[in-house]
């Protein structure tokens, strides 16, 4: 039997613990139910954890990669351009 209700199905996710080059262990996971929640939290964590400024650049990139379900440490890693 189907369930259905209000709790999230599809909640939106972020996960830095699949980094291969970087100089710190991220054990972060990120979740939320909008993208606008998940690029806040994101950017938030990458200045505060990997250094990235808070730029138009970066949350576009960001909201790019959430559309294509790709981790968002490749953009935390230097894949902005
Ligand atoms: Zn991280």
């Amino acid at each position: 039997m189907m369930i259905k209700g209000d709790f999230p199905m599809m909640r939106n996710y972020i996960d830095c613990r699949d980094i291969p080059q970087t100089d710190k262990r991220c054990t972060v996971a990120i979740f939320a139910d909008s993208d606008d929640e998940l690029v806040e939290a994101a950017v938030q964590h990458g200045m505060a954890v990997h250094g990235h400024s808070d730029t138009t650049e970066f949350r576009n990139a960001i909201r790019e990669v959430l559309e294509k379900g790709i981790l968002i440490h490749n953009i935390w890693q230097g894949g902005v351009n």
